[in-house]
């Protein structure tokens, strides 16, 4: 099997000093590659730098909509240094959230658009956050050329008209431990076509059935894969297959 996990937070301090034991497991799982997503200054540093070490390991850089309202000029900059490297796939995660309100609408816009000038002035593509806010986050898509570029709705948790409206743009899905144990996800699931679905763990989080509140990890892209195979009636194997394959072209990796 030959999967990618197409957003894990490998530099996240709850993996200590485990990350030789967590990409072995990942390998002997099928897990060949990860994009180690970038949620601030410090992660994107450390998501660059695990990628330069680690070949199986691409990196993203971005500030998370919580942390939009510490973003700054100078942030920015060094953002954009980092996402220079060739080690860099995407400009993410950014987006906007409307569950917790770590940051104020204004600020989370304004974040958001600064990473979508990043992502046009460096040619990459954007993995986006959107947790309650799907209309807002549409529309502030709208102003921006970034489709060519390309882009993936990180966790997926909407409908399936916002999931037409994604598509259409020639985007992906990203689905998750979520699918494991939502009915309504498993329901869109079944829907969506294949060749716009991407795997993801958003591990250390949301650890899919039979790990639930366990901390995740990447080689259990694998117990996604199983889950998205029931749902679509085929083998593990087929779906492990295609996303890759979605994934890879996406990342270009
Ligand atoms: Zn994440």
């Amino acid at each position: 099997m030959m999967l990618i996990d197409t957003h894990v937070h490998l530099q996240h301090p709850e993996y200590g000093n485990e990350l030789h034991a967590i990409l072995a497991r990942a390998a002997i799982a099928g897990v060949e590659k990860m994009v180690v997503a970038g949620y601030d200054l410090p992660s994107s540093r450390e998501a660059v730098k695990i990628a330069e070490e680690v070949e199986a390991c691409y990196a993203t850089v971005g500030i998370h909509p919580h942390a939009a309202k510490d973003v700054s000029r100078e942030m920015m900059e060094e953002l954009e240094r980092l996402a220079s490297s060739s080690r860099v796939a995407a400009v993410g995660e950014t987006g906007l959230d409307y569950h917790y309100m770590h940051s104020s609408k204004a600020a989370q816009l304004a974040s958001l658009e600064a990473h979508l000038e990043l992502c046009e002035r460096q040619g990459k593509p954007i993995i986006i956050h959107d947790r309650e806010a799907h209309d807002d986050m549409l529309t502030a898509l709208e102003g921006f050329p970034v489709n060519r570029l390309g882009g993936v709705w990180h966790c997926f948790s909407g409908d399936l008209l916002l999931a037409e409206k994604i598509m259409a743009k020639g985007w992906y899905l990203g689905i998750g431990g979520i699918v494991t144990f939502s009915k309504e996800l498993a329901e869109i699931v079944r829907q969506l076509p294949l060749e716009r679905i991407v795997l993801e763990t958003d591990a250390p989080y949301l650890a899919p059935v039979p790990y639930r509140g366990r901390r995740n990890e990447p080689a259990w892209t694998a117990t996604i894969a199983t889950r998205v195979a029931e749902i679509k009636g085929t083998d593990a194997e087929t779906i492990a297959e295609v996303t890759s394959a979605n994934a890879a072209a996406l990342f270009r990796i």
